[in-house]
């Protein structure tokens, strides 16, 4: 808008300049034109030949405007109006515009001088005869102070303009996107009311075949496989509701952890507890598990987030890392934030996907094919809760040499 205005407003400045700048060159010529009869009066006559009636004098009452007489030597004969530009003939003569009967116009301060030179027949008829000049000059004062209110007509038009439009276009805006932040809200809404109550039906289905499980003499040799099966699948779906419960609620409240109300967690002690946990799932793989934890730092959250957060990513580095590999988990401080790394000699991601990684159930190729207990939500969730803590995660990865996830927390 601000743009349109603008370019607008320059183009009808623009415009407008040009044809009273047209009109100013246009009075002027006319009068210079008027004089011309005159001249050879004043050169015979001398000055007080205008005295009498010339049909022009009356121009001058109003009009800031005044008129030279000069012969073909340029030396001034007679001078009639207000505001001379003081300068020699000379000065505004120099080009060689005046040789083709061209007007000349230049500017003095605040007056705009034309100058044209007057010729007559010579006396054998056939060639021309320079008689003299005649110099008008007009003040451009009002040209400059209508120009002036026009631009401080178009400037404050253009910024009430654009403010109007600001308050309007909010207004219509928030009009327009109610009804889509209502259906949105009550979608989330609805997915973190359904994948709730989705979850009771399943627990008591895995309670049951557990229950049942634990009894292995009541139950035929072959139901066995049939229901550890079913308790597979069920854990399954309990993780994936979790998880999408999870985010619907995360997009449902779509506010960031209030970093004074939370508490102080500290995220060495965090990543210790993870580490403890992921370690012996590394030595059954045969990964080589490594940490390298600077201590005594702490950031606002929630700890429970940030457990989830960083066990999504070690999940990920042991689950996509082969036996003989190495996963690092480290931390460092890097000015005000923490910066939480973790880094595998995994199957790497293609350099094509790394954009989409961490979309909601999206999942390389390749990946699908090698595990299916991940739903692609692992790293939906883990930037939802780095966001959630005024942070971010960061990948790195190259197919077949390993995959680095970075993730940086403001620290306290
Ligand atoms: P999933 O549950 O499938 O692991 P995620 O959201 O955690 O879902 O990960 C999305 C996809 O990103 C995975 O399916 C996998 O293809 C890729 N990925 C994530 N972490 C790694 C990693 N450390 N090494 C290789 N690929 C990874």
């Amino acid at each position: 808008m601000a743009a349109i205005l603008g370019v607008s407003s320059a183009a009808l400045y623009g415009f407008l300049y040009r044809s009273f700048s047209q009109q100013l060159n246009h009075q002027l010529r006319t009068l210079a034109q008027a004089a011309v009869p005159s001249l050879d009066t004043v050169k015979t006559e001398g000055r007080q030949s205008l005295d009498e009636d010339l049909p022009w004098r009356d121009l001058f009452l109003n009009q800031d405007q005044s008129l030279e007489w000069f012969d073909d030597d340029g030396n001034l004969l007679a001078r009639q109006g207000s505001n001379f530009p003081e300068i020699p003939l000379s000065k505004s003569l120099s080009s060689s515009d005046l040789n083709h009967g061209l007007p000349r116009i230049h500017y003095k301060g605040q007056l705009r001088v034309m100058t044209i030179a007057v010729y007559a027949d010579d006396s054998d008829g056939k060639t021309l005869q320079l008689e003299g000049y005649l110099r008008a000059s007009q003040s451009t004062q009002r040209l400059e102070a209508t120009l002036g209110h026009l631009r401080l007509g178009l400037g404050l038009g253009g910024v009430t303009a654009l403010c109007l439009a600001s308050i309007s276009s909010l207004y219509l805006t928030r009009q327009a996107v109610k009804p889509m932040q209502q259906s949105f809200q009550r979608l989330t809404q609805f997915a973190a009311d359904a994948s709730h109550e989705l979850r009771n039906p399943l627990t008591r289905i895995s309670i049951a075949t557990e229950i049942m499980l634990s009894h292995p003499d009541q139950i035929k040799p072959s139901n066995v496989k049939k229901l550890t099966t079913i308790t597979h699948a069920t854990e399954q779906m309990k993780r994936l509701i979790d998880d999408v419960l999870f985010l619907a609620r995360t997009d449902a409240a779509n506010v960031p952890v209030n970093r004074k109300e939370s508490v102080d967690v500290s995220l060495d002690e965090v990543l210790l507890n993870l580490a403890e946990r992921f370690e012996p799932q590394a030595q059954i793989k045969g990964i080589n598990f490594q940490k390298r934890l600077l201590i005594n730092l702490s950031i606002k959250g929630n700890a429970n987030q940030l457990d989830r957060l960083f066990s999504n990513l070690l999940e990920n580095a042991i689950k996509y890392t082969r036996q003989g590999g190495r996963v690092t988990l480290s931390l460092n401080k890097y000015r005000q934030n923490a910066i939480v790394s973790i880094r595998d000699t995994g199957i790497g991601i293609p350099s094509e996907y790394l954009p989409f990684v961490f979309r909601r159930f999206w999942r390389v190729d390749q990946a699908k094919s090698q595990d299916a207990n991940g739903f692609g939500l692992g790293l939906a969730i883990a930037e939802t809760i780095a966001k959630q803590h005024q942070g971010e995660i960061l990948v790195n990865s190259q197919v077949g040499i390993g995959t680095c996830f970075q993730v940086r927390l403001p620290l306290t």
